[in-house]
């Protein structure tokens, strides 16, 4: 009985205090902060910002006069840095935690509620939106835009398409073969991923993610690192498959991005309309000129070193990690001698560890950027690259930016992460202040 009640002391304690930071005010004014706008490099003078409802109203270099509205916070903020929220563009949200077996074999509640906690998670590492990149995250999604649970926006894209054999076909080889127009497998009936052999069944399974809300499209083009049946070196569709799916997204007003290493796989995908490209560390020089010239997105990730450790010694999936780590310096070299349109994203997977680590990720960017490079890619740059949603979209308005009129997504951070990037590894001390879409889920200030 006493432990009965202790728990249920714990529960509402936890209710009430999400409740109170999520209450929405209707009007927030950050007094005296400094402003890393998401576009430019530098830091604005002492300024002060006017968020009402989800989005900034009004940006000035002189105070704005407080509303007067019991409603209205005030924020001192100190002279410290006020910036856009983080964007993680190649994120999984319902498979950061879970082991592969688990994210198969497990009740299907149950891991919604572990990618719930993981969400929350993110959004207090200063995340405030990602792209995911494959994973049933439509119901996480939707509990999170209705208030039901704290994390990011999501861009959701559904079921991860590909095809027999490939990058995301996780089946065991005692389940083939397939009966066309038989009953699901496992990771087909949750929503992970999808096998399709032809254009026809490509665009069936396109269509069924747009139905289902994705605001873009993924498909395995070529080999990948965990995947037990694609080696690296494979292309996996064909030219025509992918472009029925090019075409299907096009029709929905949105477009598709496939995982691709291979010079040959990436250079099929843009003859098929593709317009972004995940991975691409093993791209050649021509190949690099080819994305410069087609205008193509590069979303690419600076992989942790001891990601080839998650492999058993001398397994196959470990040489491949090894082969894509060792890649990834003139993967970024080509990326900016050709000036390439990069993304940030970190591709995390299996690993709350890891995923602990999302900011560490994102300074890792130094070796090849300057700070304010690599935070202008993670905010500004990243939001364009979301922008090719058009009208599918789930969030209209401008993200990644500090500006008037874009949606309410900021940090407060203690110090001016433009000199020293180091402040986005610990998010627990140094983002003193987390709002998304005009609410505050963190603030630590006049503790
Ligand atoms: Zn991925």
């Amino acid at each position: 009985m006493i432990v009965r009640s202790v728990v249920l002391v714990l529960a509402c304690g936890l209710t009430a205090s999400l409740n109170a930071q999520t209450q929405p005010s209707a009007a927030t004014v950050f007094q005296n902060v400094r402003i890393f706008d998401g576009k430019v490099g530098r830091l604005s003078g002492s300024s002060y910002v006017l968020v009402r409802g989800n989005r900034i109203e009004q940006i000035s270099s002189t105070p704005i006069p407080a509303d007067r509205r019991a409603d209205a916070l005030l924020i001192d903020g100190g002279g410290r840095t006020l910036m856009p929220g983080l964007i993680d563009v190649h994120w999984h949200a319902m498979l950061v935690r879970p082991t592969p077996a688990a994210a198969m074999a497990a009740d299907v509640g149950y891991t919604n509620l572990v990618a719930a906690a993981e969400a929350a998670d993110t959004l207090l590492r200063g995340f405030t939106t990602v792209r995911d990149l494959g994973g049933p995250s439509f119901g996480l999604k939707r509990a999170i835009d209705e208030g039901i649970v704290a994390g990011p926006r999501i861009f959701p894209s559904g079921a991860v398409i590909t095809v027999t054999s490939g990058h995301g076909d996780f089946r065991q080889l005692f389940e083939l073969p397939r009966i066309l127009g038989g009953p699901p497998t496992r990771m087909e009936a949750l929503g992970a991923s999808m096998v399709a052999d032809s254009p026809d069944e490509v665009r069936v399974r396109v269509r069924e993610q747009l139905m289902l809300g994705a605001s873009q499209i993924k498909l395995t083009a070529g080999g990948g690192v965990a995947s037990p049946h694609s080696p690296l070196d494979v292309s996996t569709f064909t030219e025509p498959e992918l472009r029925a799916a090019v075409e299907a997204a096009e029709n929905w007003g949105t477009y598709v991005t496939v995982h691709a290493y291979t010079p040959a796989t990436i250079r099929r995908a843009i003859a098929a309309g593709v317009k972004c490209i995940e991975h691409g560390h093993l791209m050649d020089e021509a190949t690099a000129k080819l994305i410069a010239q087609q205008g193509i997105w590069l979303s690419i990730q600076p992989f942790p070193d001891e990601m080839a450790d998650v492999f058993p010694p001398g397994s196959q999936e470990r040489e491949k990690a090894q082969e894509v780590l060792a890649a990834t310096e003139r993967a970024y070299a080509l990326a900016k001698k050709y000036r390439l349109k990069t993304a940030f994203g970190t591709d995390v997977l299996f690993s709350q560890a890891l995923a602990q680590r999302q900011g560490s990720l994102l300074a890792k960017l130094v070796r090849w950027y300057t700070p304010a490079e690599a935070l202008v890619m993670a905010t500004g740059t990243n939001a364009q690259l979301l922008a090719m949603s058009g009208k599918r979209s789930p969030y209209p308005g401008k993200l990644g930016v500090v500006e008037e009129g874009a949606l309410a997504d900021l940090l407060l951070v203690d110090g001016n992460p433009l000199e020293d990037i180091k402040l986005v590894e610990d998010p627990a001390k140094n983002f003193v202040l987390i709002m998304k879409d005009g609410k505050i889920y963190k603030n630590t200030l006049g503790r």
